[in-house]
């Protein structure tokens, strides 16, 4: 797997302060996607062990951050190795919230309970769903590039069998 991007900050890829690292690799094709470098596989740089281990010490780090974003590219065409890297940072910081983006709709990676990319989703606390449609691209929209995407509540939506939308804290309400 390689990674196409990796940034120790952002407040754009998710509530708070995060850590957001793009996965190389995209079939989705979406006309008019942000960066379609990214859906090159051998796009990047290899994310071999010591780069792994680099990135959750300096995660590991960093007592400000609120969680880590998975994006890409879509890291569901490298569901595996992307459910390793989560795997690896947990085992340092139990718990540590991640969100993920992809092209996928929710429903498309539920379809098959036990597939590799129903066991990324279920690893993660939200994910931002579903291919970016150019004619509904909305600058208004937090966290989305498109009003098709959604932001969804991973275990709660699996716990319910049906989608639950992810709603913010109440700390970040009306900021
Ligand atoms: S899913 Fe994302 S990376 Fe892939 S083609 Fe669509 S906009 Fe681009």
């Amino acid at each position: 797997m390689n990674i196409c991007g990796y940034y120790p900050e952002s407040i754009n890829e998710g509530e708070g302060l995060r850590a957001v690292l793009f996965i190389s690799g995209c079939r989705h094709r979406c006309p008019g996607c942000f960066n379609p470098k990214t859906w090159n596989f051998n796009y990047g740089e290899a994310f071999t062990p010591e780069r792994r281990r680099e990135i959750i010490e300096e995660i590991a780090g960093n007592p400000l951050l609120d969680g880590l974003t998975l994006a890409g590219g879509d890291p569901f065409f490298s569901a595996e190795e992307a459910a390793d890297f989560i795997h690896e940072l947990r085992a340092e910081l139990p718990g540590f919230p991640v969100w993920i983006y992809t092209g996928y709709t929710y429903e498309e990676l539920t379809a098959s309970p036990g597939s590799a990319e129903w066991k990324l989703l279920a690893l993660c606390q939200v994910v931002i769903d579903g291919r970016f449609v150019e004619e509904l691209k909305d600058l208004t929209l937090s966290y989305r590039g498109s009003s098709n995407q959604r932001i969804i509540d991973i275990p709660a939506s699996l716990a319910g069998d049906t989608v639950v939308l992810w709603e913010p804290e109440l700390s970040f309400q009306g900021v």
